[in-house]
């Protein structure tokens, strides 16, 4: 029997693309659920209203007013909204609480588990009024994603809550951990030691997922744990590598109104297009001859900035413009910042996020760099395939399993800079042979990155779940 049409599934997540993004849990909370939707599942994300999303009023409608929970030893009231993902029917459930959702996402740089008491209030009370919603509304199967909403899992489980709950790693570098009395406070419970909100959800939740089939293995070790690789063995045989997609309608050389020049693999010499607009409007130099190397992330030390940063005066030295986008850890910011002024022409950095310059370097760069310390999955490497920019990337997590050495890219092992050096050495001979360049380029626009099987995977999961 079919009973997953039966399930009606709600995702729940601290970022949803394009309302709150700051990294690829966004991207994935704003495009997993319409893919599933198309194939026949029942469902709905649920976000903060952060003081921060701006959604026209005909865009949204209240759904519920004055409910509550009780948080932090009193009533406390909150109002549902009710709005869509973009371009879509999937229902985006917005909770609307001044108290607690204020400002912006994060209100720590790195939006690490070392964060504010503050954020451990906030997404306790948002994972709290996500068991509530799913308890009023019906839904059978709690999607919880990352450590902002590991206590639903714990909570499910240990209140023999009606629901099934499912936990997908994004990212098992954060894992939400805070001093006991900090949660006793806020959830009235009885911690004896610090709750680290993942290992929590990793008892609780009924099935375990991450975003790639090698990640799924790495974790299992203690190389890429952190801590918790023994606690995920233990639930080995609920643990699923399902890789991520990417929207390909939002990413789209084809159809992308971000840019200067669509185009598409059948007229790829139309990409130039893109390189000449970034070169004028970023380098004040125009040269189609000099490769273009981009970069596109959050500026943590998870994505390999040391290595960029000890290479850096070496990578100046060879016939290459490099543009970075990204936010994050001060040290980084200030460190490319500096590098501004020392190289014009040749280096430029944009300290901030910023969705219209991320579409023109995927579309603009040559080449696009990720040389990451872990990575999930990475979703960088696959847009830039998308628009015919090679990836040259560390072979780590979903990057080894998404991306093929001088195939669709260029792979490095170690995480030194001088193995960076030589794989970037290593893509500008290739760059230098037009008709391979162009046939790496070609292969990576056409590998399949929707999300269609992916979506095809979780709705088994979410069968097997609720099968009687
Ligand atoms: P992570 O989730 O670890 O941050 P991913 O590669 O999975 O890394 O996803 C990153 C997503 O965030 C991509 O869509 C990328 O284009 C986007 N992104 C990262 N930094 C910025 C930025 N500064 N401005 C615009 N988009 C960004």
């Amino acid at each position: 029997m079919k009973s997953a049409l039966k399930n009606k599934i709600l995702f729940a997540a601290s970022e949803c693309a394009p309302f709150a993004k700051v990294g690829g849990l966004a991207d994935v909370i704003g495009s997993l659920p319409k893919a599933l939707k198309k194939i026949g599942a029942d469902v709905s994300v649920i976000l903060p209203f952060y003081g921060k999303i701006k959604i026209e009023k005909e865009k949204t409608k209240v759904l519920k007013e004055k409910l509550s929970i009780f948080f932090d030893g009193e009533k406390r009231f909150f109002n549902l909204h009710q709005s869509f993902l973009e371009n879509s029917n999937v229902p985006l459930i917005l909770v609307e609480s001044e108290k607690y959702f204020e400002g912006d996402i994060y209100l720590t740089e790195d939006a690490s588990s070392e964060g504010s008491e503050k954020e451990a209030e906030r997404f306790f009370f948002f994972s709290k009024v996500a068991i509530k919603t799913a308890e009023i509304l019906n839904f059978s199967i709690i999607h919880c994603h990352d450590w902002h909403t590991g206590i639903i899992p714990f909570l499910a489980k240990k209140n023999n809550l009606k629901f099934k709950t499912i936990l997908t790693i994004h990212n098992l570098g954060y894992q939400g951990i805070y001093d006991s009395k900090i949660a006793n406070r806020f959830l009235g419970s009885e911690f004896q030691n610090d709750i680290n909100c993942l290992r929590i959800a990793l008892s609780g939740a009924d099935i375990i997922t991450t975003v790639s089939p090698n990640y799924a293995k790495e974790i299992l070790t203690p190389e890429f744990g952190f801590g918790l690789e023994e606690k995920i063995k233990k639930r080995k045989k609920d643990l699923f590598g399902i890789i991520n997609g990417i929207d390909e309608e939002q990413f789209s050389p084809k159809e992308d109104s971000y840019i200067a020049q669509k185009y598409s693999e059948k007229e790829l010499d139309l990409k130039k297009e893109n390189k000449k607009f970034l070169q004028k409007e970023y380098f004040k130099k125009v040269d189609l001859s000099v490769p273009i190397i981009g970069v596109i992330s959050r500026l943590a030390e998870q994505k390999g900035f040391d290595l960029i940063r000890d290479s850096f005066e070496r990578l100046m030295k060879k016939n290459i413009q490099l543009i970075i986008l990204g936010k994050g850890m001060k040290e980084f910011e200030d460190f490319f910042q500096s590098k501004n002024k020392e190289y014009p022409g040749k280096f430029f950095a944009k300290i901030g996020f910023d969705e219209n310059l991320a579409h023109q370097i995927y579309a603009g760069a040559d080449m696009f760099l990720i040389p990451s310390h872990f990575e999930p999955c990475g979703l960088g490497q696959l847009i830039a395939m998308k628009y015919g920019t090679i990836p040259i990337a560390r072979a780590v997590g979903g990057l080894k399993d998404t991306i093929e050495h001088k195939k669709t890219g260029f792979l490095f092992e170690k995480p030194e800079s001088q193995e960076l050096l030589n794989a970037i050495k290593d893509s500008l001979s290739f760059y230098r042979k037009e008709k391979i360049w162009k046939k790496i380029q070609t292969e990576g626009m056409k590998q399949d990155f929707s999300w269609q099987n992916s979506a095809q995977k979780y709705l088994e999961i979410y069968r097997d779940l609720t099968r009687v």
